[in-house]
């Protein structure tokens, strides 16, 4: 029975400290995303075609967060609306730094 108990209370301390552990590492290694990104993306028509130079539509818009790319018409299959809603987008939602993009459509 004493086996028992010293068992369990070995697996709640080792659980308290593996959980302190991960709560630590997740305020010290946790990796800053810029949510445009995220947001671009979804806008994008997400047909991963490479037709923009980049890998998938993910990449484009990383490039147009990043600035690399300024202009949201590298992707040729988007519709003229939604290249309208991704450049007002970026153009009036600050980033991590506070400030907007210029993009154009
Ligand atoms: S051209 Fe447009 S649809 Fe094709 S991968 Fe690039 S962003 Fe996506």
């Amino acid at each position: 029975m004493d086996g028992m108990l010293i068992a369990i209370a070995m697996m709640l301390v080792l659980g308290a400290l593996l959980g302190l552990g991960l709560g630590i590492a997740d305020k010290y290694l946790a990796v800053e995303v810029d949510e445009r990104v995220e947001a671009v993306t979804a806008m994008l028509p997400n047909y991963n075609c490479g037709g923009c130079g980049y890998a998938g539509c993910a990449g484009l818009a990383q490039a147009l967060v990043d600035g690399e790319v300024t202009t949201v018409g590298t992707c040729k299959p988007c519709k003229a609306d939604k290249k309208e809603r991704i450049a007002e987008y970026l153009n009036t939602t600050p980033g991590p730094d506070g400030t907007c993009l210029h993009v154009k459509v």
